[in-house]
């Protein structure tokens, strides 16, 4: 599992940053990928990635600002355009007005595609559980910006424990039906006594992966619930230190406040977007420097970076 992040730039492109959008890649767990947001120019940054656009399944918009979400209707047509590949559905959440968007911008050009999208648009009202699957379960909560924005988490499920097939082995078992039922859990005896028990050769489970994953906001408590204990947080930064008065007044945070999130939720990890285009190279390492004395593992994004969880 891991993160590629499209776009990590506040407001509008730079050269060093396009608007946002990042890629949660489960492969190895779902052979999917889920998008966040999807920015002007997402298609684009996809081709400089090993991403197929039909294998992106859900994508997930936390507001409707156009550096959010002008991406779609570009991504959306040239998912279409793989012509010798299978055509695979698409979800798409977000709050309620993402559907009309992407209709109409579809619409008015034109634009007919060879798969089904299914919308699960929300509001105020009809936040929570957005989604369960075997594997997953997203959450998402209103957070503090300028217009309806949410951030999500998203749980994977605890992963069962594996069979040591090696020890097993060597331990005299033969491969076949005991090896299903030593998975099972059950204990069994060989023919010549031996006595297997189950428990001594499967691995514990191992608790899911949480990501968190914020629109743009102010600092709220809403984000710290979104965050709790998660592996990762990936929080905007579209200001600096000192800045906190400015951050509140346009609807953002700053690095500090973003590392006190995830202080106070006890995140694992944080990564820091949503940057602004007048930060310098040597400012993103001020920037990192003075959000690590509130939270040490904490990381600002460059577009393209993977990060591995
Ligand atoms: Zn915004």
């Amino acid at each position: 599992m891991d993160i590629q992040f499209l776009g990590t730039g506040a407001g509008q492109p730079s050269k060093a940053r396009n608007v946002s959008s990042l890629a949660l890649k489960l492969l190895d767990e779902i052979n999917e990928v889920w998008l966040f947001d999807c920015g002007e120019g997402t298609q684009n940054r996809i081709l400089e990635t090993t991403i197929r656009p039909r294998k992106v399944s859900k994508i997930f918009i936390t507001h409707l600002h156009g550096d959010h979400i002008f991406g779609l209707p570009g991504f959306l047509s040239s998912r279409a355009f793989q012509a010798n590949e299978e055509q695979t559905d698409l979800d798409i959440y977000g709050p309620q007005g993402i559907k009309s968007f992407v209709l109409t911008s579809l619409r008015v050009s034109g634009s007919r595609l060879p798969y089904r999208m299914h919308f699960h648009e929300f509001d105020q009202d009809s936040l929570g559980k957005i989604l369960e699957t075997d594997k997953f379960t997203v959450y998402a909560e209103e957070l503090d910006h300028t217009i309806f924005c949410v951030g999500y988490r998203v749980m994977q499920k605890d992963l069962e424990g594996t069979l040591d097939a090696e020890r097993l082995k060597a331990a005299g078992v033969p491969f076949g039906p005991l090896f299903g039922k030593i998975k099972n859990g059950q204990d069994v005896v060989l023919e010549d006594g031996t006595e297997i028990k189950a428990a001594d050769y499967i691995s514990a489970p191992r608790p899911g992966k949480i990501i968190t994953i914020l629109g743009d906001t102010r600092k709220t408590n809403a984000s710290v619930r979104l965050a709790v204990n998660a592996d990762v947080l990936v929080h905007e930064s579209t200001y600096g230190k000192g800045d906190e008065k400015i951050a509140r007044n346009h609807g953002h945070s700053t690095n500090m406040q973003a590392a006190q999130v995830a202080a106070e939720a006890g995140a694992k990890r944080l990564l820091l977007n949503h940057i602004s285009a007048r930060f310098l190279s040597k400012d993103i390492s001020q920037l990192k420097k003075d959000a690590a004395t509130v939270f040490e593992n904490v990381h600002v994004v460059k577009d393209l970076e993977e990060v591995e969880l």
